[in-house]
């Protein structure tokens, strides 16, 4: 089975789909390595990097003989055009957008693993790279926040007096957040943290954080949040408010599946907070958590400032590229029988994950939306 690796495209994507860290794994598999010259250099890695992987110099003769392609970002139509019919592409595939581009999937009969689609179930865990990158964006967050923060996060004695810590707010604690809380509490800051799920009030104590009650509760289905009423949205406003108002650094990374960004910091709170302060918003690129974000832009309200990034695992490049090629290993395992490859439509880690297949839009609600 040849596995194909092309260099990434897409401005300001740094990662990569293999990492030389995963080549031992990937050779055990006994799949036959091959990749685009130059495809890991973005990401910190040389091509003398990859031991034993084939290197080729244009990306047509590469994605012409592959039989599953590594990606990160979704494959252009450009690149769809280049493999055979029956190849099988592993990655991003933003199943929500890019109509033209799923249709040419269809078109050219490609299978398209679509690693935002992999259920979040015991199982899939290790393939699971919203996991893996959200945790990264996390911690990435609260460096970003601290860099561009006026204040030390830790207490400090010193013959100069003694510096207060600076007061952390984190909202929303799934995988990124969480890893914020830990990230914040390991630079000495104070951390407040919220979620609308309840089951995370332990996990924000365990890591030293306080969690705040609003007294709003929205589970949703499969372990994820709900929407919230607009009468829970007013509940749950005024009592962060108070909050937001009162900390040096938020960050927020709410989110709902399948919908926009929840808008949780109004104007009228980023107005009350003092000068100095910093919002990170890791929600951006869906819209953002505060209304005052834009999305790859740095806005200053009174002297507060908000910073929307845009694909923040992209910037911790050689640890994403990583953690995201061991999820891509980890799925491949399951489509590799006897150095044979085999899909299994009965795995359900296979099937939830599949966008597109012999022709076909596989994912109901894609489907439903290219009808
Ligand atoms: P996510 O990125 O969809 O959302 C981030 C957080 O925002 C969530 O914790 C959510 O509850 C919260 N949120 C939504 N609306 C909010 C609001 N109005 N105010 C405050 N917070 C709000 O979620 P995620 O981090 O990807 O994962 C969420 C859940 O999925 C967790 O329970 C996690 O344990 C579970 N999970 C399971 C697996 C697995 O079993 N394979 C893998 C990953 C995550």
């Amino acid at each position: 089975v040849k596995v194909a690796v092309p260099r990434e495209t897409r401005p300001g994507e740094r990662r990569v789909a293999l990492a030389p860290a995963a080549l031992r794994q990937f050779e055990k598999l006994g799949v036959e390595l091959l990749m685009q010259k130059g495809a890991g250099l973005e990401s910190g890695f040389d091509d003398a990097d990859y031991k034993g992987v084939t290197l080729v110099d244009s990306e047509e003769e590469l994605l012409g003989q592959a039989d599953v392609v590594l990606k990160v970002q979704p494959p252009t139509e450009k690149e769809v055009g280049m493999m055979r019919e029956g190849t099988v592409v592993m990655g991003y595939m933003t199943p929500h957008e890019g109509d033209s581009r799923i249709k040419e999937l269809c078109k050219r009969k490609i299978t398209s693993l679509s690693m935002e689609l992999v259920p979040r179930i015991s199982r899939a865990q290790s393939i699971d790279a919203l996991s893996s990158q959200g945790a990264i964006s996390g911690y990435k967050a609260v460096l970003i926040a601290a860099e561009r923060s006026p204040r030390f996060f830790p207490m400090l004695t010193t013959a100069a007096g003694t510096i207060r810590p600076s007061k952390v707010l984190v909202i929303g604690a799934g995988v990124a957040g969480l890893q914020a809380i830990a990230t914040a509490r390991r630079l000495g800051a104070q951390v407040n943290a919220y979620d609308v799920r309840s089951a995370t009030a332990e996990q924000v104590e365990s890591l030293g954080a306080k969690f705040v009650d609003t007294g709003v509760k929205a589970e949703g289905e499969g372990g994820y949040a709900r929407e919230l009423t607009a009468e829970e949205k007013k509940k749950q406003a005024e009592v962060l408010a108070d909050y937001i108002a009162a900390s040096h650094a938020v960050i927020t990374t709410a989110a709902i599946p399948g919908r926009p960004a929840p808008k949780i910091i109004d104007k009228a709170t980023v107005e009350r907070m003092g000068r100095g302060a910093v919002i990170v918003d890791l929600a951006a690129e869906t819209g953002g958590n505060c209304e005052l974000t834009q999305a790859g832009k740095d806005v200053d309200h009174n002297g507060v400032l908000i910073v929307g990034p845009k694909n923040v695992p992209s910037s911790v490049a050689i640890h994403a590229s990583e953690m995201y090629s061991r999820n891509l290993y980890n799925l491949l395992t399951l489509l590799i029988k006897d150095g044979e490859l085999h899909l299994n439509w009965d795995d359900q880690v296979i099937a939830d994950s599949c966008l597109t297949h012999g022709g076909e839009v596989k994912h109901g609600p894609t489907r439903e939306r290219l009808e």
